[in-house]
């Protein structure tokens, strides 16, 4: 499993961190770009450039 970038504990489904648009899997073709779909964080629900945990 993926481990978030910032506080290395677990993520669940993915997150841009531009729109905040949430998605199951990671989508290559969202809009801001694959980069920014990224692994959402578990403990804060938020994209793993965002965490603050
Ligand atoms: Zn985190
Ligand atoms: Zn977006
Ligand atoms: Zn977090």
């Amino acid at each position: 499993m993926h481990k978030c970038m910032k506080c290395d504990g677990p993520t669940k489904g993915y997150k841009c961190d531009v729109c905040g648009e949430e998605s199951a899997s990671h989508d290559p073709n969202h809009e801001h770009g694959s980069d920014h779909c990224m692994p959402r964080c578990q403990e804060c629900k938020e994209a793993e450039a965002d965490c603050r945990c």
